[in-house]
């Protein structure tokens, strides 16, 4: 990067202190005027007080600065692969090199705020939005998101973190209510922002188009307020999606500083006659404008005027990153990478070899500085007395037909090998739609299936963005998944069957055999306009896993070039209280001829909980490099939160106290290493005992259980220690109110009471 200016200078400013003075001399119009946007792009700004527009642009994997009127087009800028094939890099450093990447091309074109990183969780393969989407898993969304944003604030550029939140299917968006049980919306759907918002703080959240429970997302002072601002200490602000606003001023009211697009004097007007009316008080606007107006002092002093940005640095970090998002899903005998030494003519066949889908349709779309193709990239590393071969094999919207496919044939068995590129095309896959089908275009299937007829040694590489179908699995030698790999994800694709890249990406969603397996099956999309999330808890592995249905390839799976032994896991304690931090240590050594990388996950599964929980949850992972033979120690820490479920009544974290095992391996089916530890919880952590609670829990509770032999033989059927086993299970179930009755009033109200006290005291 070029600056005129030394990036980011210091600027130990109090910004809200800054803002918050503002706020105290602006009239009441001003305010409103700053709470829509100036158009599409900007904020309104209000030259008495020197307040500059704020300017906003898409994102998340590039820089979308719209430029001219009419069907808008946008300034060139580096586009780099999308979130879910970010997300199979497993590399939180290289998301947050990204990160400052984009930011310098912010920088370069005026803008203060780029609208990403999006971190909706994936309901279902179908979600017309997946690519935009890091993960199934909350955990690996969170941090994806995290180092996202810490690269590109580090520039003094914000980020918007979206789409806050079960926004998790496209079609009808605007008007969809998402169902979510408390529970469920803590554990998988809120997470990722959680994590995202205490590790990073970015500067804004974006309120989603959709409804949570009936409220609107951009008026949902739950979401926006309670759990955002006062729960997980949210600082910046909160814009609408753009065109998500339904009552701005309720919006207000709940917490939204900014509508997008601006609406002129539409809700300038409401605002104005609502705080007249009383209906918005001073100080709700006010609270909305301070944030606002603090991200854009903030901003403005972080600009940078005159930078500019080293496009081909970027596109060389494009290569990598798509590199590093490479999942090598099969790969008999060592097929990959390909041997030069031995292939004296190779043909590629699918379009997409030649004119890569490397990215989504939609808001997130990107002008690429440049776009590489495999094709080219290939022809540039092979040996140039190696005869290239190739066949288009379907049309652009994946049909084929008798020509196509036997040009494809004949190209094939004239060559050792056959790579076909295949995937999905742009109108399979777009922001605004969801997939309505987990299958490739049958021209791609009927080519894949034709052309491993004509020649046994065939590899195929994928484009897509999200999860499909491979019918032809079987029939080939290796599979690559490629992703929507960004404007180098040729290059990218070139280097990985070289083997100029080691495949070292790992899956961040199942791949499942059909739609049928599905864990929203078949509640997904909506159905008049109510998003029921029946399936609760357990989505992607944690269905798999509950329902023990095999997928294609599971959560967290990818091959490498090499091999890699995990061994000595080591746990720093065998029990764990509130607010210890547990080590845990683990070998992994490469134990394959080549220099690579492994993804190390760790997951915490609960023996014998109390409360239904997913076999196993991801709590951390990180990727090593190692050279061949190579050992290494790599270690994690976990603290409570990682052994804690979401209890609905108590509307908080709890941990039960039990038996945790921690498994440690290289994916969510592949777990070698495992040991269980004890976990302990002190007396306030446990729930409260009342008159419902049954006789069992005083038995488990740690003041509650002196209360127990009391309590039992008051019920009048015996001590509990003497009586048949069916009269104490009778006993241990009874809701402990009834002791009342059954001692015919000799234990009294007054005295369970008592009790009740004590055990709670
Ligand atoms: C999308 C957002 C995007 C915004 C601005 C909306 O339709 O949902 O993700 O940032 O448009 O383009």
């Amino acid at each position: 990067m070029i600056f005129t200016k030394t990036p980011l200078a210091q600027h130990p400013v109090d910004y809200p202190a800054k803002a918050k003075a503002l706020v105290t001399e602006m009239t009441l119009e001003e305010k409103a005027l700053l709470l829509s946007g100036d158009g599409w792009w900007h904020t309104h700004p209000i030259n008495r007080w020197q307040i500059p527009a704020l300017s906003i642009s898409d994102g998340p994997h590039g820089l979308r600065k719209v430029e001219g009127a009419g069907l808008p087009t946008s300034a060139p800028a580096t586009c780099f692969p999308t979130a879910s094939a970010l997300a199979s890099s497993w590399d939180t450093e290289l998301i947050r090199r990204v990160g400052v990447a984009l930011a310098e091309e912010c920088q370069t074109h005026d803008v203060q705020v780029l609208l990403g990183p999006g971190v909706n969780m994936k309901r279902s393969p179908l979600g017309g939005r997946n690519f935009e989407y890091f993960s199934e898993d909350p955990v690996l969304a969170g941090k994806m998101a995290a180092a996202y944003i810490q690269g590109v604030q580090s520039q003094g550029i914000g980020t918007s973190l979206k789409h806050y939140a079960a926004n998790n299917q496209e079609f009808e968006r605007m008007a969809t209510n998402s169902n979510v049980d408390e529970r469920t919306l803590h554990e998988l759907y809120l997470t990722a922002f959680e994590i995202a918002v205490k590790e990073a703080q970015p500067w804004t959240v974006m309120a989603a188009y959709n409804l949570v429970n009936h409220v609107h997302a951009t008026e949902n002072s739950s979401l926006l307020r309670d759990i955002l601002r006062t729960r997980w200490g949210f600082e910046g602000f909160v814009v609408s999606d753009w065109g998500a606003v339904h009552d701005g001023v309720a919006g207000v009211n709940a917490g939204l500083s900014l509508e997008m697009p601006g609406s002129g004097d539409y809700l300038r007007n409401k605002i104005i006659e609502a705080v007249r009316a009383g209906r918005l008080s001073p100080a709700k606007l006010d609270e909305a404008v301070v944030p606002l107006l603090t991200v854009i002092l903030k901003a403005n002093d972080h600009k940078l005027s005159g930078a500019a940005f080293d496009a081909e640095n970027h596109d060389a970090l494009a290569r990598r990153a798509a590199g590093e998002s490479l999942v090598l899903l099969k790969n008999s005998d060592g097929f990959l990478p390909l041997d030069f030494r031995q292939i004296k003519t190779i043909a590629l066949i699918g379009a997409f070899a030649k004119t890569p889908r490397y990215q989504g349709s939609g808001s997130s779309q990107v002008n690429p500085t440049r776009i590489s193709t495999a094709y080219d990239e290939l022809i540039k590393l092979v040996d140039k007395d190696t005869i290239v071969r190739y066949a288009a094999g379907y049309t652009e919207e994946g049909t084929t037909n008798e020509d196509l496919i036997e040009e494809a044939r004949q190209q094939a068995k004239a060559a050792d090998v056959a790579v076909v590129f295949a995937g999905l095309p742009n109108s399979y896959e777009c922001e605004g739609f969801d997939r309505s089908s987990l299958d490739m275009p049958g021209g791609h299937n009927q080519l894949i299936a034709e052309v491993s007829a004509a020649q046994p040694n065939v590899a195929v590489v994928l484009m897509n963005g999200s999860a499909v179908t491979m019918p032809w699995a079987e029939k080939v030698r290796a599979i690559l998944e490629a992703w929507l790999g960004g404007q180098a994800g040729g290059g990218a694709i070139a280097d990985g069957l070289t083997g100029r890249v080691n495949p070292s990406g790992k899956l961040a969603e199942t791949f499942p055999v059909r739609l049928e397996d599905t864990p929203s099956f078949p509640d997904f999309p909506s159905r008049n306009k109510e998003a029921n999330y029946r399936e609760g808890i357990f989505i992607g592995y944690r269905h798999y896993d509950a329902r023990k249905i095999a997928p294609l390839f599971p959560f967290g799976f990818g091959l490498s070039y090499t091999t890699f032994v995990y061994s000595g896991l080591r746990v720093g304690a065998t029990a764990i209280k509130e607010g210890d931090v547990v080590t845990v240590a683990v070998k992994i050594k490469n134990t394959g001829p080549v220099a690579g990388q492994e993804v190390v996950q760790l997951y915490v599964r609960e023996q014998r909980s109390k409360v239904v929980r997913p076999e196993k949850e991801l709590k951390a992972f990180t990727k090593v490099a190692l050279g061949a033979g190579e050992e290494r120690d790599v270690s994690f820490q976990l603290t409570r939160r990682d052994f804690a479920y979401y209890d609905a009544f108590r509307h908080d974290w709890i941990v039960n106290p039990g038996k945790f095992e921690i498994l440690v391996g290289s994916s969510s089916q592949d777990l070698p290493l495992r040991q269980t530890i004890a976990v302990e919880v002190t007396e306030q952590e446990c729930a409260p005992l009342t008159r419902y609670s049954l006789l069992k829990e005083f038995e488990n509770h740690p003041k509650g259980k002196a209360f127990y032999p009391e309590l039992a033989e008051a019920f009048g059927l015996g001590k509990p220690d003497e009586v048949d086993v069916a009269v104490r299970g009778f006993l241990d179930d009874m809701p402990v109110y009834k002791v009342c009755a059954f001692s015919e009033g000799k234990f009294t109200e007054e005295m369970l009471k008592e009790i009740l006290q004590q055990a709670n005291g």
